[in-house]
């Protein structure tokens, strides 16, 4: 039963209370009645009121919590939103907050506008910064470090329970936006940290067709999350929630065989004169490799790649030339992608690394993957 694949399974289910349907079925609900005045006041009732809970919302958060070996899980509408809320929980005006310089974009938008105008003050640190590095730069105020290892541009990986000694020490909290590895991946919790965020628009839901986010607790940030959470009036819909515990059940097959035709692939492009680098924590060499094995339990099927050849319109030509990875934002779906990538915003870390293009491998035949790949390098020097 402790086992995760087990969890994955078995979490957030009770067919006896959903006329024995095996997946909790879509329960679409604001208003949820009361028999009585006493059980309206007394809190005896599990449901309340919808924007609270469904019972298709607490069968995720409760599959999700199980899997991240938290206290208490809660979803909002997006990944994104998961990852301002758990900032959000922690911080406050007067605050210092300290985040990874490869963090997801929006997160840094985040950061820089709103936490900004609510009295937030963020500082970027290079991803590859030591615990040491770290505590040098704490401040008498600094309320929180948020962490995402690896970044999911560049795939930096941090020393997340060295970090999170050396910030409890202080008092600090640490958060990690934990999309990359999972759960299954990633014991984040085990790992120190207090409150591990998931897009669940990622390799959670994993089919390329619903958004949102998790964000779990440890015992020690359970009742401000709750408490966050609710107060903001973040929710998620029935249909939503049911696509991702949908989803979440094949999560183990998926990332294991995403995880193997990207160890082919990214071996077999590190061979090719026009790649310069893969940058893949799993390839033995990258400069991740270490942290990754110690930490880690697999990588899924996201990684980048370097070129050779600077010129953006050969980079168009190689990405307009693969047929089976689609052009689009996000990953984690069933299908493979690609994403040419171009740092406009103040990354530090990325500013020497030239073009930089993402593959997230699904699951289509590796063979294939490999003949595709292969047919569309030749347009970068064409
Ligand atoms: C996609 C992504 C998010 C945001 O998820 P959305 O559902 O698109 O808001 C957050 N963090 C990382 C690392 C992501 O890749």
């Amino acid at each position: 039963m402790s086992h995760k694949d087990t969890k994955l399974i078995t979490g957030g289910r009770d067919p006896a209370l959903h006329a024995g349907a095996v997946n909790t079925p879509v329960y679409r609900a604001s208003t949820i009645l009361f028999p009585d005045v006493e059980t309206m006041h007394d809190g005896s009732q599990p449901y309340t009121y919808g924007r609270r809970a469904t019972p298709s919302t607490r069968a995720l958060e409760d599959a999700v919590c199980e899997l991240e070996g938290g206290a208490r899980t809660v979803l909002t509408p997006s990944g994104l939103s998961a990852c301002n809320l758990a900032i959000m929980t922690v911080c406050g005006a007067g605050d210092h907050l300290m985040v990874t310089d490869s963090v997801y974009g929006p997160t840094r938008l985040f950061c820089d506008r709103i936490g900004k105008r609510f009295g937030i003050t963020t500082s970027y640190f290079p991803p590859t910064a030591t615990a040491a590095e770290l505590a040098a730069e704490f401040r008498p105020n600094t309320k929180a470090i948020f962490l995402e290892s690896p970044g999911s541009l560049t795939f930096e990986v941090q020393d997340v329970p060295g970090i999170a000694a050396a910030a409890h020490e202080k008092n600090i909290a640490i958060i990690l936006d934990n999309t990359w590895a999972t759960p299954l991946y990633f014991n984040a919790i085990g790992h120190g940290v207090d409150l591990s965020v998931q897009a669940a628009t990622k390799y959670l839901g994993g089919h390329a067709d619903a958004n949102a986010g998790t964000v779990t607790a440890n015992a020690a940030y359970k009742d401000c999350l709750v408490e966050t959470h609710g107060t903001i009036g973040l929710t998620l819909s029935g249909d939503e929630a049911f696509l991702i515990s949908r989803g979440l059940r094949t999560l183990g097959l998926r990332l294991a065989r995403q995880m193997e035709s990207a160890l082919v692939l990214a071996e077999w492009l590190q061979g090719r004169p026009e790649i310069a680098r893969v940058i893949y924590p799993a390839l033995r060499g990258d400069s991740g490799y270490k942290l990754w094995r110690r930490d880690f339990t697999g990588a899924p099927g996201l990684f980048s790649l370097v070129l050779n050849e600077p010129d953006d319109k050969a980079v168009a030509r190689f990405v307009d030339a693969l047929e089976l990875f689609g052009i689009g934002y996000s990953w984690g779906g069933f299908e493979s992608l690609v994403l040419p990538v171009h740092f406009h915003r103040s990354f530090q870390s990325a500013k020497e690394e030239g073009h930089i293009v993402r593959l997230h491998i699904g699951l289509e035949s590796v063979e294939d993957l490999r003949a595709d790949l292969a047919q569309a390098l030749v347009h970068l020097t064409a």
